[in-house]
C-alpha cells in the first residue's frame, strides 16, 4: 500500500484529502506544521508528499528543496495562490505536480495515482563496478582503472546493452536491432567484429568472473558470475 504524507496546517483540508486518499487505498500519515513535515518524512519514508505552500512557520519551497536535497521522493505542491509563478517555482523547485485550491477530492486521487505510476528518477548511483572497470549505463561512461575506454558509439552501446541484461543471451539479430536499429542492412558480423573489440579495449579475460561470453549459435551473453555457480 502506498504511504502518502499530508502536509497541511488547516485540519478541515487534511482531514478532507485523508478521506478520499484512505477510500481509494492509500495509506495516509499527516503532520500540521513544516518543523514536523520533514521530521515525518525521514521517518516515515512516505512514497508521495501533498505539500501545502502557505505553512505557518516554514514554507512549503523550502521543504520541498530540504525534501530535493536528500531524496527524489515524489511530492505534490498544495497552493491556495494558483498563480502560474507558483507553478513554475514548484516545478523549477523539483515538484513533480501541483494541485490548486480549492481542489475536487477525485482530482486529487488521481492526479497522486498518476504521479505514483511514474517511474522515479533518482539520484542514487547506477555505476557497476567489475574489477577494474566500472560502468554507468545512465552516464553511459565506461571506465577502466578509472580511465575513460575508448569505444565507438555503436560499441559502447552495444556493451552497455549488454551490461544491463546480466546472463541473457541475444542473437546476433536482436543486437542489430537493438543497437544498430532495424533499418541496417549491414551483415551480422558487424555484432562478431564490435564484441571483438570491445573485449580488447575492456581487456575481458575469460578468467574474470564476468565476461562477454559467445554462445555457438545463440549469440552473444554479458555473464556474470555468482558465488553459487
Ligand atoms: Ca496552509
Amino acid at each position: 500500500m502506498s504511504k502518502v504524507l499530508i502536509v497541511e496546517d488547516e485540519p478541515t483540508i487534511s482531514r478532507v484529502l485523508t478521506a478520499y486518499l484512505t477510500k481509494n487505498g492509500l495509506h495516509v500519515e499527516q503532520v500540521f506544521t513544516g518543523r514536523d513535515a520533514l521530521e515525518m518524512f525521514f521517518r516515515s519514508r512516505p512514497d508521495l508528499v501533498l505539500l501545502d505552500v502557505m505553512l505557518p512557520d516554514v514554507d512549503g519551497w523550502s521543504i520541498l528543496s530540504d525534501i530535493r536535497k536528500k531524496s527524489s521522493c515524489p511530492v505534490i505542491m498544495l497552493t491556495a495562490l494558483g498563480e502560474i509563478d507558483h507553478r513554475l517555482k514548484g516545478f523549477e523547485g523539483g515538484a513533480d505536480d501541483y494541485i490548486s485550491k480549492p481542489f475536487i477530492g477525485e482530482e486529487v486521487v488521481a492526479r497522486v495515482k498518476a504521479v505514483l505510476r511514474r517511474p522515479i528518477p533518482t539520484v542514487e548511483d547506477h555505476t557497476l563496478q567489475y574489477g577494474s572497470l566500472r560502468i554507468d549505463p545512465v552516464g553511459h561512461t565506461i571506465l577502466y582503472e578509472g580511465e575513460e575506454v575508448e569505444l565507438s558509439p555503436k560499441d559502447r552501446s552495444l556493451f552497455l546493452f549488454l551490461v544491463q541484461h546480466p546472463n541473457q543471451t541475444f542473437s546476433r539479430d536482436q543486437l542489430l536491432d537493438h543497437v544498430w536499429g532495424f533499418d541496417y542492412d549491414g551483415s551480422d558480423r558487424a555484432v562478431d567484429l564490435s564484441i571483438k573489440r570491445i573485449r580488447k579495449a575492456l581487456r575481458l579475460s575469460k578468467d574474470d568472473p564476468y565476461a562477454i561470453k559467445t554462445l555457438r549459435g545463440l549469440g552473444y551473453q554479458w555473464r556474470v558470475q555468482t558465488k553459487e555457480t
